[in-house]
């Protein structure tokens, strides 16, 4: 589907202060469980340079799943991008292209959707990252 360019994906790693060092990344997540007995994360915060937020259907998000624990304690979230508790502002670049902020404010991930724990999360970043800049950690 990905490759088929069905599905648009947006990523959420950077915010106000965590850009070049992502693993700053405060986006908060906490345990919750629905009044229908779901279980899973109950998020608030902020991401920034949000890229395609205005048209992708999902957003690829770094969450802090664990406050104590700077590296190991960021965990990956697939969100639907018309959740209500999403709010999308343009940012324009200077060369007129749109980014976007991204406010998250009560947004519910079940367990379903939960995609890397905290002891993982930030090794699939890093991952992502290297393909996608491959001079930050090859060499
Ligand atoms: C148009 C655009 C689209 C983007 N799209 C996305 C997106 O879709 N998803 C997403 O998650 N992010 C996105 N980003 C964010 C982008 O990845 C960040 O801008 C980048 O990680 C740098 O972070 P920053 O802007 O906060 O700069 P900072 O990290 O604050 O860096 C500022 C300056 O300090 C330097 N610096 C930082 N740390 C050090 C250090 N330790 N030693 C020496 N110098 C240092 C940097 O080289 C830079 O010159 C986008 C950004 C832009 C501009």
């Amino acid at each position: 589907m990905i490759l088929e360019n069905d599905v648009e994906f947006a990523v959420g790693y950077s915010e106000p202060n965590a850009g070049s060092d992502a693993a700053s990344m405060r986006l908060k997540g906490v345990r919750h469980t629905t009044e229908d007995g779901r279980e899973g994360w109950l998020l608030n915060g902020q991401k920034t340079w949000t890229t395609s937020a205005h048209f992708a259907e999902w957003y690829w998000c770094g969450v802090r799943t664990d406050p104590d624990n700077k590296h190991m304690g960021i965990s990956l979230m697939l969100i639907p991008m018309d959740d209500p508790g999403i709010t999308i502002n343009g940012i324009w670049t200077m060369g007129d292209e749109r980014t976007n902020e991204v406010w998250l404010d009560d947004v519910f991930v079940p367990d379903s959707t939960w995609w890397a724990r905290s002891t993982t999360g930030s090794a699939y970043i890093s991952q992502a990252l290297d393909l996608e800049r491959f001079t930050m950690f090859t060499y």
